[in-house]
């Protein structure tokens, strides 16, 4: 991947692209479905500081990345630093224990969607004391293992309910937001309604009817480039895109 071809890349067009498209899935939606506006998380994983500056110059706020490392790297360097004061990072990828401290005091952190484990939010409950500035919590997502796939992370969608009470009784410096998923990359649309994003809408039906929550309080994450609009038609409440604002990532492994 060289620079040049970043710089080449029209993120203006790629975002404004994308909200068209959601504005579009918004008009499809169910409206059994809470009306929730989405929120589009820009995942900038792999691509340069710059290509970010230029998406937050053109208004977008909510980045994700899925490595710690790169997501404190990002988040410090000094001309994002400047000229994006108001940028909020999503943390959307599998945290280790030995990172949590480097994540938490990443300039600009605004959410941890991939809480899957009761340990990790022991930690991370524990640990943000050190970072959090007024009293602030530390807004979470609990990410499900929607498809049941043993490489992926997540909890079972059955322990939905207990995990998510942990977090709102164990863990006071904690904010639940809601439930996020990944699910199967290559699901075929003409088969129907994919089902993991109906498995992660059932878990927040489930949560909000066992411990008394409102819907409209309790996020859905899911969709990617390949199926957002989709997901906001089955009540995607934040969306994670990459590839169509930034342009194709190199596959993973050359
Ligand atoms: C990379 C990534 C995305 C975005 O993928 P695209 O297909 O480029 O839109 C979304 N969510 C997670 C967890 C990711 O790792």
């Amino acid at each position: 991947m060289s620079l040049e071809s970043d710089q080449e890349i029209d993120v203006m067009f790629g975002l404004k692209t994308v909200l068209t498209k959601i504005e579009a899935a918004v008009s499809r939606r169910s409206k059994d479905l809470p009306q929730i506006a989405p929120k589009l998380v820009a995942v900038s994983k792999i691509k340069p500081a710059s290509l970010i500056i230029q998406t937050y110059e053109a208004g977008q706020r909510d980045f994700g990345e899925n490595y710690v490392n790169e997501l404190a790297e990002k988040a410090s360097d000094p001309t994002v630093l400047e000229k994006c004061k108001d940028i909020r990072w999503h943390f959307i990828g599998h945290l280790q224990t030995n990172k949590i401290n480097k994540l938490l005091s990443s300039p600009g952190l605004h959410m941890v969607q991939t809480v899957d484990s009761e340990k990790l939010a022991e930690n991370l409950n524990k640990q943000w004391l050190k970072y959090r500035k007024d009293e602030e919590k530390l807004k979470v997502m609990v990410q499900i293992n929607t498809s049941n796939e043993e490489a992926k992370n997540g909890i079972q969608p059955t322990d939905t309910t207990k995990f998510v009470e942990f977090v709102l009784n164990s863990c006071p410096n904690l904010q639940f937001r809601g439930l996020m998923t990944i699910g199967q990359y290559d699901y075929d649309v003409s088969k129907g309604p994919n089902p993991d994003f109906l498995t992660l809408a059932k878990c927040r039906q489930e949560i909000c009817e066992n411990l008394n929550l409102d819907i409209n309080n309790v996020e859905l994450s899911m969709g990617m480039s390949s199926d957002f609009e989709h997901a906001i038609e089955l009540g995607a409440t934040t969306v994670r895109v990459g590839s169509v604002i930034f342009g194709a990532r190199p596959p993973k492994n050359t």
